[in-house]
């Protein structure tokens, strides 16, 4: 379980299609206004790409990914 990695969704790609919620096994995400939320980030598994890979629209990223790292 990771402290620092988890989705951050980029609302303006998100189409709400749902299948990252239904994609992760460790209910990081609920439904909220149709769109998916983040609301366990702390159930993310650290460098899990999961979610992003099934997303069609790349409206995942994370935070805490070397980039992020970087900066800090
Ligand atoms: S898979 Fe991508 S487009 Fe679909 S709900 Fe999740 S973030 Fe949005
Ligand atoms: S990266 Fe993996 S564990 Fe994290 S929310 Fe996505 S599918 Fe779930």
């Amino acid at each position: 379980m990771a402290d620092t990695w988890y989705p951050v969704v980029d609302y303006e790609n998100c189409t709400g299609c749902l299948t990252c919620v239904e994609f992760c096994p460790h209910g990081v995400f609920e439904v909220e206004n149709d769109k998916p939320k983040v609301v366990r980030p702390k159930n993310c598994v650290e460098f899990c790409r999961g979610c992003q890979k099934i997303c069609d629209q790349e409206a995942i990223s994370y935070a805490g990914s070397s980039a992020e790292k970087a900066k800090a």
